[in-house]
């Protein structure tokens, strides 16, 4: 927990008072983060129990005005300030108070509706969102169109007051127990790619939407398949205009990217290996105490990159570097902590013989989710580089219609 001495009083009351609440209300983390259960997440009953888990603490919560503290009060928010929000992170970090996947898709949905949404859909969605009365799932990637999402071919065809919809979507996070997604479809291929694709909510129960899990290597099955057949959505459900979700989805994905790489600095994973260095016996070892070194400083990195971030996003100035910077250095600071952890532990890192290797093998099997989710980190290189000026890289598509555009 953070010092308060020279902290306003005001900011000081606040502290206090979030932190009685979590005191009342989560149990301390013990140094064993929220992230570090993964592994039980290998049954597929444990995992939905973990996200019905987070439900319950994100709907406690919202009830008592922790979630969307800067959010308007009528969109289920507390109309407070961004020093509030700051400090509740800061509180809550010690204890084992996790909205797990919820928090991604409240970041990434609720950045798109708060900027792009009717004031309809704002009441109708956001407070829901924020209180997990409704969860959601993101529909966007294709088996064809993951990295060129703008290439996606989910087909919907107008209808009178609805869209039928027909198509496939692939690796979609949590999608076999939300309630809601947020979804992209191509709703007018004779247009140029980018300018033929409309983002639309579509209500999970909703039929012809079939899911199936996909199980990872880890024997987790955390993404999805979602095929959808004749599904009729109504047009109202459209976000943004019909045919220009582009500009909602780079919302979206700004919001994803900035999401991940600010997260990444809350995960303390420096100090679990020490501890299992020292549990170890190796934390005299100077190449051991090197690769600590690195983690530690990596890490430190991130969180002051982070810090800068949220800051001038806050107080509503411009970011001073790049949002897309965070997320690539987090996926490299992932593979440094998971050669950390194998360093630590030796062959025994990865056969599999309990809480430590289990530990390294999440550590060295996570780094991909970061550096292929959200976009993977050459495309986010490819994205930073244009944002500087250097030229687009060649590729055919930006003004062909996207029904004359050659697919794989
Ligand atoms: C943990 C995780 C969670 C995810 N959750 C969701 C979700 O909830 N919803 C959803 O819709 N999707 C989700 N995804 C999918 C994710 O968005 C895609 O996997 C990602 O965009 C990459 O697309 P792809 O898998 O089709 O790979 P591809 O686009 O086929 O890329 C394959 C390889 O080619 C490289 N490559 C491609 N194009 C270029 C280029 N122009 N220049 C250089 N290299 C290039 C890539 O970097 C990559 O190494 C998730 C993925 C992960 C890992």
């Amino acid at each position: 927990m953070s010092e308060t001495v020279s902290e306003p009083a005001e900011h000081q009351a606040y502290r206090v008072e979030v932190r009685a609440w979590l005191e009342a209300n989560a149990p301390l983390k013990n140094g064993v983060d929220d992230w570090s259960t993964t592994r039980t997440h290998v049954d597929p009953a444990a995992m939905l129990e973990y996200y019905e888990k987070c439900k319950v603490w994100q709907s406690k919560m919202s009830a008592a005005g922790y979630a969307g503290i800067t959010w308007d009060v009528e969109h289920g928010g507390a109309g407070g300030q961004s020093w509030q929000t700051r400090i509740y992170n800061e509180e809550s970090a010690a204890f084992d108070a996790t909205n797990g996947f919820l928090a991604a898709t409240i970041a990434m949905l609720g950045t798109a509706l708060r900027f792009h949404g009717t004031d309809e859909q704002k009441r109708t969605y956001l407070p829901k969102l924020l209180s997990a009365e409704q969860t959601w799932c993101q529909l966007f990637s294709e088996p064809g169109a993951g990295s060129d999402l703008a290439s996606l071919g989910c087909r919907a065809v107008r209808d009178g007051d609805v869209f039928v919809v027909n198509g496939q979507k692939v690796w979609n996070s949590m999608a076999q127990a939300a309630d809601w997604g947020f979804l992209l479809v191509r709703t007018n291929p004779d247009a140029p790619k980018h300018k033929g694709i409309s983002f639309i909510l579509v209500d999970m129960s909703s039929p012809g939407i079939e899911v199936r899990p996909l199980v990872q290597p880890t024997g987790a099955a955390h993404f999805n398949e979602v095929f959808f057949n004749d599904v009729q959505i109504p047009v109202a459900n459209i976000v943004g205009e019909i045919d220009a979700g582009w500009a909602v989805t780079k919302t979206v994905l700004m919001a994803e990217s900035q999401f991940i790489g600010t997260g990444g600095n809350k995960i303390k994973v420096s100090q679990r290996l020490i501890e299992l260095a020292q549990a170890r016996g190796s934390n005299t070892d100077p190449v051991i105490r090197q690769e600590l070194a690195k983690t530690y400083i990596d890490e430190s990195v991130l969180a002051y990159m982070s810090q800068i971030m949220m800051d001038a996003v806050r107080s509503g100035k411009k970011p001073p570097i790049d949002g897309a910077l965070l997320k690539l250095k987090l996926a490299y600071n992932r593979v440094q902590t998971g050669n950390a952890g194998l360093a630590i532990l030796g062959a025994e890192g990865l056969a599999d013989t309990g809480p430590d290797s289990h530990y390294a093998i999440d550590e060295i099997m996570n780094r991909f989710s970061v550096s292929i989710g959200g976009g993977t980190n050459e495309v986010g290189k490819n994205n930073i580089g244009h944002r500087m000026g250097l030229p687009r890289e060649p590729g055919i598509g930006i003004d062909t219609p996207w029904k004359d555009i050659p697919k794989g």
